[in-house]
């Protein structure tokens, strides 16, 4: 099995790039679909989503814009629980259909609070689009509106995620072992 180290832990992979991509790809074509000729604003939310919104962008065919914001909430391998504010939101998202874009929804704390937040922007409606979702760690009400794959519940690095900074270059995902 092919294994990394990254720093003292060891990761085995677990989503190869193929199946990352074609995950996207229906996500993209969902999204083609449910927003022709709405021109919606994607806000990815850094620095996990990079790699997804790239990729998930080339697929798209509908009239879109997208923005960049920033919040953090982990630490090393544990979520703090303790959301950042929001930073970047240097656009009028008033009136406008709001896509979300995360890398992962874990507790859903952090999307939790971002939906929240962009809420008081008064856009016409707020939907969200997630490469990874681990419905076992979720503990929120929200609806995932696009979700690429369900994973379980373990600590995973690669395709833009990080483990202390560090794994977000790989292409494949892969899980902790040890
Ligand atoms: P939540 O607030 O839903 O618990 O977690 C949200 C953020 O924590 C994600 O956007 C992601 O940046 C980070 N995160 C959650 N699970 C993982 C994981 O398994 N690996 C890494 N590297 N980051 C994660
Ligand atoms: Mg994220």
């Amino acid at each position: 099995m092919k294994t990394v180290k990254i720093k003292d832990k060891e990761f085995a992979i677990s989503i190869s790039s193929d199946k990352i991509q074609n995950a996207i790809k229906q996500v993209a074509s969902k999204i083609n679909n449910d927003y022709v000729g709405q021109q919606p604003l994607f806000i990815a939310v850094l620095n996990g989503s990079f790699m997804f919104a790239a990729d998930l962008f080339k697929n798209l065919a509908i009239e879109c814009e997208i923005s960049f914001i920033k919040v953090s909430s982990y630490q090393g391998t544990q979520t703090t629980e303790d959301v950042k504010e929001l930073i970047g939101l240097n656009q009028n998202i008033e009136g406008r259909r709001i896509i979300i874009l995360e890398d992962i929804v874990d507790t859903g704390i952090t999307l939790d609070t971002t939906i929240a937040k962009l809420k008081k922007h008064k856009p016409a409606d707020i939907k969200v689009a997630t490469l990874l979702y681990k419905p076992e760690a979720f503990k929120n009400q929200f609806i995932i509106d696009y979700v690429g794959i369900e994973i379980p519940n373990d600590f995973i690095v690669g395709y833009g995620l990080d483990y202390d900074g560090l794994g977000r270059n790989l292409s494949d995902i892969y899980k902790i072992i040890n």
